[in-house]
């Protein structure tokens, strides 16, 4: 079973931030009750699974991977938690990330790293990789992670499982805790498309505490997964499969793309001709938003205080402190961005980036159904082997386009390197469109 799987990997694995695993056993006896009683549970009754630590969960310790909310402990559930709960799912307990949801390899946690369970000296991917870690280590048969540029479909993708983004506005993000507001989603990351589209089942929907949250009526995704691809027009954006991807990853997509042709898909290039600015318009956006989110962390209402000798020395110390190197990198980089002198060059400029790659999207989608591209450029790198920023970010090409434009993504297991890593196939649809992407995935899987 689930725990006696913690207790045989969770050592090496180390995704999990906080075992709440007799909450989660209690949880199941309830579920036990029920069925005794003959009543009728929820297909998610008594299922256990793990939380990324950035959602908020009443009562129990969420610390978004950060020293300044390490004994932070909400006084509310986030709407998702809610849905979970309100279905009869366990939660086994919190998993680790990177530090409020900043980076690509879960290396930016300020508590430990996280483990590849393929191979324990990589990393899992990032930020969810605690999620990540968790499902493919048999850990937790499913898990919520967030996706602001990339954070689900990534980590999904290095560990061999399915990772979905839905649309902006799916799912509601009350309870989350805010990286960068325009761009961050809920979602699930399960070992197949089926579990993913149970999770989704529960957690999509409008919400009255999300004013960005959509009204339109939630489909059953369960049941969209039966219909198959004859037909399915897919497109190849010819921006993504260019010189510096790991021709492995490029091998094993150009397979499971010509696996789709065999189904009765029809496969053409496409052009996203924005492609090559959404790097640096997202490392733009997400830090300028961030640096905004990141200001309630003042050392009065959340979290953690480093006393000094006045307000704004015990402000300065409080962050100074209690904030990792890469948040305060991104809080410099959003607040340049955003002052005065600045915000027409940097801020404004890429606000209408933004706009011209959503346009690409928009007009892709006249032509095509779904986008194909690999969900990353490589597949998982070793702990401690990406050590430029810099470099980091790049990696986050394929995944950052599809949060500044709104849509779904998801990351669906295409193959192994020789090595034998886990590569992910990434598959984009239009707004609201997961029935479609989620249908694509099942046939292939
Ligand atoms: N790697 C990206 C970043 O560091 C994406 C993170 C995310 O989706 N939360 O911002």
């Amino acid at each position: 079973d689930v725990c006696a799987r913690m207790d045989a990997v969770e050592g090496e694995v180390g995704a999990y931030l906080l075992d709440t695993r007799e909450a989660a056993l209690a949880e199941a006896n309830r579920v036990d009750t029920k069925i005794a009683a003959g009543e009728e549970i929820s297909f998610l009754a008594g299922i256990p699974g793990a939380i990324k630590d950035n959602i908020c969960t009443k009562s129990v310790r969420t610390t978004a991977g950060s020293k300044i909310l390490e004994s932070f402990i909400p006084p509310y559930d986030a709407t998702v938690i809610t849905k979970l709960h309100a279905e009869d799912a366990v939660i086994l307990g919190k998993v680790n990330l990177d530090e409020f949801a900043m980076g690509g390899s879960t290396e930016n946690s300020a508590f430990q790293p996280t483990h590849n369970p393929w191979d324990t000296s990589r990393v899992p991917g990032g930020s969810s990789g605690g999620s990540a870690a968790a499902v493919a280590a048999g850990t937790a048969i499913w898990a919520l992670g967030s996706d602001t540029g990339g954070s689900i479909r990534q980590p999904a993708s290095f560990c061999g499982i399915v990772g979905l983004k839905p649309t902006y506005g799916r799912v509601s993000r009350y309870g989350l805790m805010a990286y960068a507001s325009s761009l961050d989603q809920i979602g699930p990351l399960t070992r197949d498309v089926t579990d993913a589209a149970h999770i989704m089942n529960v957690i999509a929907g409008h919400d009255v505490m999300d004013s960005t949250a959509s009204k339109a009526a939630v489909p059953d995704y369960t049941e969209a997964l039966r219909a198959d691809v004859k037909g399915l027009k897919i497109g190849l954006p010819k921006e993504y499969f260019v010189a510096g991807m790991d021709s492995e990853v490029e091998a094993s997509v150009r397979k499971a793309i010509s696996d789709f042709e065999a189904m009765g898909a029809e496969v053409r290039e496409i052009s996203l001709p924005h492609t090559d600015y959404a790097v640096s318009t997202y490392y733009l956006i997400a830090p300028a938003e961030a640096a905004t989110n990141l200001e309630r962390y003042d050392g009065v209402s959340y979290g953690a205080r480093v006393d000094g000798e006045d307000l704004v020395d015990m402000m300065t110390r409080t962050r100074t402190e209690k904030f990792g190197a890469e948040v305060k990198r991104r809080i410099l980089i959003g607040n340049y961005a955003l002052s005065a002198g600045y915000y027409d060059a940097y801020y404004l400029k890429a606000l209408k980036v933004r706009t011209l790659i959503q346009q690409d999207f928009t007009r892709a989608f006249e032509e095509v159904d779904v986008i194909m591209t690999p969900t990353a450029p490589t597949p998982a790198y070793k702990i401690g082997e990406m050590s430029n920023p810099l470099q980091m970010y790049l990696q986050d090409i394929s995944t950052v386009p599809v949060n500044l434009a709104g849509l779904p993504g998801i990351s669906v297991p295409c193959g192994f390197t020789a090595a034998g890593l886990p590569i992910g196939l990434q598959i984009i649809g239009r707004p609201l469109a997961e029935e479609t992407i989620l249908r694509a995935a099942y046939a292939y899987e």
